[in-house]
This record gives structure tokens, sequence and C-alpha cells, in this order.
């Protein structure tokens, strides 16, 4: 049996993975508003307390926790470096957990543990290179390359979010100009939309943002694309075109086997899949959305021990 704990800017999740790397049981806590360091450690703790005790375990039948966080780590000694709007500052969570719950701790970047739990336990079974990329507010990226999660220096491999594709294009929050997430992140394929709906407040997607209070989210699209909206499916082929080149620029630098989507978008299945690979048009390497969902963060995290062998 081992922990996982996943600690995302909105909330954490914490689970109990048994040797068959199945996720047994989990807890999630918000982190959203969190504003110091002190407060996130004591909601870990919570979290994998009430892990511990509501899913029954006896702490010598766990081997070890891991753990992942956005942003900047070392993984040698545990530490999250820094991470966007999370109060943490060189914050040695290795050294927190390790003290407290008496198990070998190890932490890696989120991404990273992500594509380790899809390689471990999800469409990764049986292959030996993979990327996962995954679309969200930014895009974020794990390597596994010969069965290895792949850092480079201070850990700073698989930012593939940052690759510029479009030298004319929107200034990245990185400082560049024209990055990949800039226009295939989950954020920017909603702020398209909510720009159509702004320009166009008559048509179908608007229809569908009003029958959910106003709101723009990552289903408004995929609701209006149903409803044969051809508005929507013009936004959505050129999203799919902007997704496809980053793809197809990842398959040719490293050649995976595989290449998994993540994120919520990769819910959407085949809607996604299908013109996606046909776009990319590689016959060498397979495209699939994760498998494991919002548990792949969890599940890597706890099976990170297998990552250090
Ligand atoms: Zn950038």
């Amino acid at each position: 049996m081992r922990i996982g704990i996943d600690v995302g800017g909105t909330s954490m999740t914490a689970a109990l993975v048994g040797d068959d790397k199945q996720l047994y049981f989990k807890q999630r806590s918000v982190t959203a508003g969190v504003k110091d360091e002190a407060t996130l450690i004591s909601t870990l703790i919570t979290t994998v307390d009430r892990v511990i005790t509501e899913g029954n375990v006896d702490l010598s039948k766990v081997s070890s926790i891991g753990i992942g966080v956005p942003g900047s780590t070392n993984i040698e000694t545990g530490t999250a470096v820094s991470a966007g709007n999370l109060p943490v500052h060189n914050t040695c969570f290795k050294k927190i957990l390790e003290d407290k719950y008496g198990l070998l701790t190890y932490l890696d970047n989120d991404a990273n543990c992500a594509a380790w739990g899809e390689f471990c336990e999800g469409h990764g079974k049986g292959v030996q290179n993979l990327v996962m990329v995954t679309l969200g507010t930014g895009i974020g990226g794990g390597i596994v390359i010969d069965g290895k999660i792949y850092h480079g220096v201070a850990n700073h491999a698989g930012e593939l979010g940052h690759q510029v594709i479009d030298i004319h294009g929107k200034r990245c929050a990185c400082g560049r100009v024209g990055c990949w997430e800039t226009v295939a992140s989950t954020r920017a394929l909603t702020n398209r939309v909510a720009q159509e709906v702004a320009a166009v407040p008559y048509g179908i997607m608007a229809e569908v943002v009003k029958e959910n209070g106003g709101k723009v989210d990552g289903r408004t699209l995929f609701t209006a694309l149903k409803r044969d909206d051809m508005v929507a499916k013009d936004i959505f082929d050129e999203y799919i075109e902007t997704l496809a080149i980053g793809v197809a620029n990842i398959i040719e630098c490293f050649r995976p086997e595989l290449l998994v989507i993540g994120g919520g978008i990769s819910k959407e299945g085949d809607t996604i899949l299908l013109p996606l690979r046909e776009a990319v048009d590689d016959n060498q390497c397979r495209i699939e959305c994760s498998m494991l969902g919002d548990n792949a963060g969890i599940i890597g995290a706890a099976l990170l021990d297998l990552s250090r062998k």
C-alpha cells in the first residue's frame, strides 16, 4: 500500500493506492484561498490523516508516500521551490511528511507524476517512451524516456506549453511571444469562446452560456458542437489545428510510442482524439486521452518510488 498526494492551486487530493496500483480511497481539500505556507502544510497533514483514519489503514502496511506539486521542484531534497499561486517557498514536503509519518517520501512535479501514473497504470502499460500533455490553464508536460521520467537540468524539462508556435502571436505569462499554451490551453479555448459569445450574443453558443447561468466554461464549446453550431465547429477546428502543431512538434522531438492528452478536456474522448489524430497524421505514435483522468497525478505520485530505481 502507498499514499499518493496531488497538490494543486484549487484543491489537493490524497489517496491510498494498493499494491495492485489501483486507487482505493481518496480525500480532497480546498487550497484555493490558502495564503500562507503554514496553513497549506496543516491542510496537507489533515488531508493525509483523514485518508489514514477514514481509510482504515495500518501505517505499518504503507511502504511510501509520493507527492506531486506544481511549479519548480527539487526532487533530490523533496522540495517545492516555487509554485505560482500556491504559498510554497522552498517548502521541503519530504522532510515534513517523513517527520510526521516516518515513511519514505518522494516528490516530483505534478505533470511528471501524471505522466508517470499513465505510464505505470494507464495507456502507457507496455511502452517505454511516453509524453503526456496536460491541457488546463496552461499546458503541462511530462516525459518518460526508456522507462524513466526525464527531468533535465534542475528538473525543468517538460515545459511543452512554452514551445513557440507563432512568433507573431500573443504574449505568454513566461514573457515570450506565441507559446503553444497561449492558443492551445483550455483557458485559451474558453477565452476564444467568450470572445465569440460577446461579439455574437444571439447564437447557439450564447444560448448555451445563458443556460449555464451566463458562465463560459470548458464544456460550452462541446455542448454547442453537439447542437451542430457552425461557429463552434469553426472554433473547434482551429483549436485542433493549433493543438496538432504542438503535438506533432513533440512527436518529432521525442518520437515516443505514445502521446497522452490529459486535463479536463481529455474527458471529451473521441471528439478530440479522432480529429487530432487525423491532423497530426503520424502512424508511428499512438495518441490517446488519459485513461486515469483526474487520478493520473495521484497514482503517479504514489508510485514515484518506482521511478527512482
Ligand atoms: Zn510561454
